[in-house]
């Protein structure tokens, strides 16, 4: 598996923000991984990216233990996250060819024009971060992230702060590294573009998985008949927000 998740646990102080948390994402498979606002979705890409340790647990890249082999692990893996963080004082150019030279990219210059034309950056490259819209940002973020062709891909709310043909973009992009056999880990509150880009869905509710599997598993699940078939109705019922949606 590219991505191995075994009863992860991830504690902030007293706070349990992941509990018992296990799934796995194969090569060429797009998973989206939701849940509402404080539901542990960040907390989990965060330890997935080997930025957060896990209190318990075990989390595997390509096989590779993220805490006792970091650097085989995180050299498998780019994490987008929904923050922009870029160095004030680089450009669009010069961050793709930092990120290059830190993980030895080969033909950086084809790459980079066929990335910020995908991605709708081409004539921002001599541009400082200072002078790019957030969404731009975001854009360069993910450029960075995709530009050493990394065979698992952890995206935190990709779809944020871009306009409607960047979502559409960004949608292609994800779905062609998935096809081109990169596991994906996408998390999103845009149930209808998750619905249409990922091939499994895996939700979480107070920091522990409560669904997992494609749109239809989880339709046809008993417990879930009453629900509705669309991926909406599913992650409210399985959510308990169902009874919040209902008058009186
Ligand atoms: P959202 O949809 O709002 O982005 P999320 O599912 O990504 O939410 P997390 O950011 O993982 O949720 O947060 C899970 C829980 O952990 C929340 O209760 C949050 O307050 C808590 N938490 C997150 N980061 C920290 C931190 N650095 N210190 C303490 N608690 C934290």
């Amino acid at each position: 598996m590219a991505i191995t998740v075994e009863g992860l646990t991830r504690s902030y102080g007293p706070l349990t923000a992941v509990s018992d948390l296990s799934f796995s994402v194969g090569p060429g498979e797009i998973v989206g991984l939701l849940g509402p606002n404080g539901a542990g979705k960040t907390t989990t890409l965060r330890v997935l990216a080997g930025i957060l340790k896990p209190s318990s647990g075990r989390v595997a890249i390509g096989g590779d233990d993220i805490v006792t082999q970091p650097i085989e692990a995180k050299k498998r893996l780019a994490f987008m996250p929904d923050e922009p963080h870029l160095f004030e004082y680089l450009t669009v150019e010069e961050h793709l060819r930092l990120v290059a030279r830190l993980y030895s990219v080969p033909d950086l210059d084809a790459r980079a024009r066929t990335l910020l034309d995908e991605l709708e950056l081409t004539g921002k490259e001599r541009s400082l971060p200072g002078e790019l819209s957030r969404g731009m940002r975001q854009k360069v973020v993910i450029a960075c992230g995709l530009v050493r062709d990394p065979s698992v891909l952890l995206f935190d709310e990709p779809l944020t702060g871009l306009d409607p043909i960047g979502i559409r973009r960004m949608r292609e992009t994800i779905v062609r590294r998935g096809t081109a056999g990169a596991a994906v880990l996408v998390s999103s509150h845009l149930l209808h573009l998750v619905e249409e880009v990922c091939t499994r869905i895996v939700i979480m509710n107070q920091g522990r998985k409560v669904a997992d599997g494609s749109v239809a598993e989880l339709a046809a699940r008993a417990d879930l008949a009453q629900a509705g078939s669309t991926l909406e109705q599913i992650f409210l019922t399985m959510t308990g927000r169902r009874h919040d949606e209902r008058p009186g």
